[in-house]
């Protein structure tokens, strides 16, 4: 049994890469393409694994190539796809990806079979659930997914992080049920309604969250770094904003996901919310220096050494 269960999405990445992102009806003649594995859910299984992470994933992919590509790429990282479902008619997910020559990147995502994982695959991994430490949730499955899989986990205790993206308004009855949320400043602004453009706004942000019933809240910035916000029911919030490590950003796209799975598994494997923070911080630093999604992923001797 895992101690880190990813429940989520896997998705074929396809890649171009741009002078400058397209605008509406524009076409910008690229230069190389690359297909790779991606998918929130899979970015950030991989990234914890390759951090040293005893994972579990839940997902669900296509009876295709891309999908028996995803899984056999998963298990080769050490992941447990027991739990993992191939359904019979969608097709696996697939994802869009332009990235210009700053490491920006744009995104278009058809869900596919990552729509199909439903409330009853969740009750089928109930054991590992409840068995969990950590559970590390995202939005790209349906959100009546997520807040089965949140109920399950957090009814056992396990600490459920919830990275809310791709960015979308989420039921009331899903906070209270999140430790840590990781929203970057665009979901956050959604989330709340807040732009947070410093610290105060950060908290101002933060506290909506609180108010909801989420304890831990971590706002990434970019290369500007985390927010976090941590508060009990007694006392007034803990607020720390801790800067990005400063690298050669050459391509951004899996920088949250990286981020959040590494995050998690620093949690499981007992950091405390600073430490994790920090190795999380650096091991997405780190990510942006390669090109990819889950090819960017460090390992951990990586990660030891840039943070030595
Ligand atoms: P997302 O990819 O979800 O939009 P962010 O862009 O906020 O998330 O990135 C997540 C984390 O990755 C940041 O908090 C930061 O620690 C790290 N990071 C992202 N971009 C950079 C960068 N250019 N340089 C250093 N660290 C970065």
């Amino acid at each position: 049994m895992s101690r880190l269960v990813v429940v989520g999405s896997s998705n074929t990445d396809m890649v171009i890469q741009v002078p400058h992102l397209p605008g509406p009806g524009e076409t910008v003649l690229g230069g190389r393409f690359t297909t790779a594995q991606g998918g929130k859910g899979g970015n950030q299984a991989v990234a914890a694994a390759r951090a040293g992470g005893d994972v579990s994933l839940v997902a669900c992919v296509g009876n295709d190539t891309f999908g028996e590509q995803a899984l056999a790429g998963f298990a080769a990282s050490g992941i447990n796809t027991g739990y993992c479902v191939v359904d019979p008619q969608a097709p696996s997910g697939v994802a869009q990806i332009v990235v210009d020559a700053h490491g920006e990147n744009s995104i278009a995502v058809a869900p596919g079979a990552n729509a199909c994982l439903l409330s009853r695959h969740i009750d089928a991994a109930g054991r590992l659930l409840e068995k969990a430490t950590v559970v590390l949730l995202q939005l790209e499955t349906p959100v009546t997914t997520v807040l089965a899989a949140a109920r399950l986990a957090a009814g056992a205790d396990a600490v459920v992080i919830l990275n809310p993206a791709p960015a979308q308004l989420l039921p009331d009855e899903l906070y209270p049920l999140i430790n840590v949320i990781t929203p970057n400043e665009t979901e956050t602004r959604l989330l709340t309604g807040i732009q947070v453009c410093d610290d105060a706004s950060a908290a101002t942000a933060a506290d909506w969250l609180h108010l909801r019933g989420v304890d831990t809240v971590l706002i990434t910035r970019g290369a500007l770094g985390v927010f976090s916000s941590q508060h009990s029911s007694s006392a007034e919030p803990v607020r720390s904003a801790r800067a990005g490590f400063k690298v050669e950003a050459v391509d951004t796209t899996a920088a949250g996901d990286v981020f959040n799975g590494c995050l998690a598994a620093a949690l499981t494997e007992g950091q405390d919310l600073q430490q994790a923070i920090r190795f999380a911080q650096a091991a997405a630093a780190l990510s942006v220096t390669t090109p990819g999604a889950q090819a960017s992923a460090p390992s951990r001797t990586a990660i030891d050494d840039f943070l030595a």
